[in-house]
């Protein structure tokens, strides 16, 4: 059984919905730039369940937020250092858009982000944190926080073994002076109003000096993160939300949440689903890198239905590795491919369920497999100018493309090019030599050569006639199969490997490859 749906079955069979109606799903990504395609991998999860739980008649409702009230704590290398200095130590929302035509930071970078849950079929509800606050929603759960603010420190103290000194208090408050909330330090809660200071510069945000009262509620102040975790799952009745494996450790800040949550506000926590990383190029990268590792850059590598293999294809216990500069790209769609071979033979194992999810839910019902030319061939073909792909594929497929065959092949071909364009290795790039290209050959690898003239000479071969006869040579000349195909490659492509033989000189006019093969004798 595939890994979601034997979670699927332990949420069904182990919880009922808190509110009675419908489990509520959630998710949260704080936009501090440009989004990690890690993140992306929350968003699968999540959406996954929702999808799965309702294919089972079972309500649900995907919840996910934007997070814009976290504060602004580093400025990523693609960003403007100076302008942003100043920002520095602000709520996200507060914080201006690198673009005009976005309201400010977060929804800047969350545009991008949504773009890519878009393009993956998933939809949850949207909300923005700074939102949840200013409904007042959280209010009462800050009033509990600030009240036992001693329990806090202990659990923090017990679980994480992080010491906060007495006057610590799990809020921070946005200053009334400056308008940032990093550079606070909040003391002295009275039942009302919370004393504060505005003196610390942490990652070189600047603070104000300003000293105050404020009443906290409503987006005045922030509750500490580990407590204001449990506080969003309370104040909105969260049933399933998992997280990343960096916060699944024990004594980590999803391990303090449950605590704070039981705890303080004598509730369950919600069923968790821990996952591991999704990696790119080996490393986790950090996003303030920028380009190459954002969930918008991967996304742009695959189709729907490949983004989404790459993203729900392993168990969440498994890393994903995605090298975008490797051969990441082709093993992903020969993935798929093999998937759906499954479901156009009819099984029913966890390779067709598995294709099955990897359709937009959208799409699901009208399930179809098309016939598809691997993606490595592909990508040689749409290199090579003399070459239809259309034609080539009929040619490997051994009929005509139907309409929805056709179709796939122009769509891989896009994102074949694009590939080729951004991140293919070398290995992957083939340029036919309009002339001949300087070679040294040797007399048998000659001969040979030659002989193949002579064979093309005397008319039309097929890419399978063409192989068995490359492979007799083997004997009758005698030649090494390595050094054969060595001299073919140098000779029309001028490199040491290339695509299988036969099909590629089947696939070039006849008359070039008869004039560059007499070119050699
Ligand atoms: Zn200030």
């Amino acid at each position: 059984m595939l890994w979601a749906d034997k979670i699927a079955n332990e949420i069904r069979d182990t919880r009922t919905p808190r509110d009675g109606k419908r489990f509520l799903i959630r998710d949260e990504k704080t936009l501090s730039g440009r989004v990690h395609i890690g993140s992306m991998r929350g968003v699968a999860v999540h959406g996954l369940m929702a999808e799965i739980l309702a294919d089972e008649g079972i309500a649900t409702e995907y919840r996910y937020e934007l997070n814009d009230f976290d504060p602004f704590d580093s400025i990523p290398s693609y960003l403007d250092q100076e302008k942003y200095k100043e920002h520095l130590g602000k709520p996200l929302y507060a914080v201006p858009s690198p673009e005009t035509g976005f309201a400010n930071y977060a929804e800047y970078f969350g545009d991008e982000f949504v773009s890519v849950h878009q393009k993956a079929g998933w939809t949850p509800n949207y909300y923005r944190a700074i939102d949840l606050y200013r409904s007042g929603k959280m209010d009462s759960f800050m009033k509990i926080a600030l009240e036992r603010a001693s329990d806090v420190r202990r659990i923090l103290k017990d679980i994480s073994g992080s010491e906060k000194d007495a006057s610590w208090l799990p809020v921070s408050v946005v200053c009334e002076q400056c308008g940032k909330i990093m550079t606070t330090r909040a003391h002295d809660y009275d039942g009302e109003t919370v004393g504060y200071t505005c003196d610390k510069n942490p990652d070189g945000a600047v603070s104000c000096g300003h000293t105050g009262r404020v009443a906290p509620w409503r987006g005045a102040a922030k509750l500490f993160w580990k407590v204001e975790w449990a506080a969003k799952w309370v104040a909105q009745g969260v049933d399933i939300e998992g997280g990343g494996k960096d916060h699944s450790t024990k004594g980590g800040s999803r391990d303090v949440a449950n605590h704070i949550c039981r705890e303080l506000f004598s509730a369950e926590p919600p069923f968790d689903i821990p996952y591991e990383f999704f990696l790119v190029g080996g490393k986790k990268m950090s996003s303030s890198k920028g380009r190459g590792s954002s969930a918008r850059d991967i996304a742009d590598l695959f189709p729907p239905q490949v983004l989404r293999l790459a993203l729900i294809g392993k168990d969440i216990r498994e890393q994903i590795d995605v090298d975008p500069s490797g051969e990441s790209v082709p093993r992903m769609f020969d993935w798929y491919d093999e998937l759906a071979e499954a479901a156009r033979q009819g099984a029913a194992d966890d390779h067709a369920r598995l294709f099955a999810l990897c359709e937009l839910p959208t799409e699901r019902a009208e399930l179809a497999a098309p016939w598809q030319m691997r993606f490595r061939e592909v990508a040689f073909i749409v290199q090579m100018p003399h070459l239809a792909l259309a034609t080539e594929a009929a040619r490997v497929k051994g009929s005509a493309l139907t309409e929805d065959e056709l179709r796939a092949l122009d769509e891989r071909a896009q994102y074949a090019k694009f590939w080729l364009a951004t991140y293919a290795p070398e290995d992957f790039k083939y340029v036919l030599q309009e002339e001949l290209p300087e070679v040294e050959l040797s007399d048998v690898q000659k001969k040979a050569l030659a002989t193949l003239a002579q064979v093309m000479r005397g008319g039309e071969r097929t890419g399978e006639e063409l192989h068995a006869f490359l492979h007799s040579l083997k004997t009758d000349i005698p030649i090494k199969p390595t050094e054969l195909f060595q001299a073919i490659y140098r000779i029309f492509l001028a490199r040491d490997s290339g695509p299988k033989a036969g099909w590629f000189l089947a696939g070039l006019p006849r008359d070039f490859v008869i004039k560059r093969l007499s070119e050699v004798e």
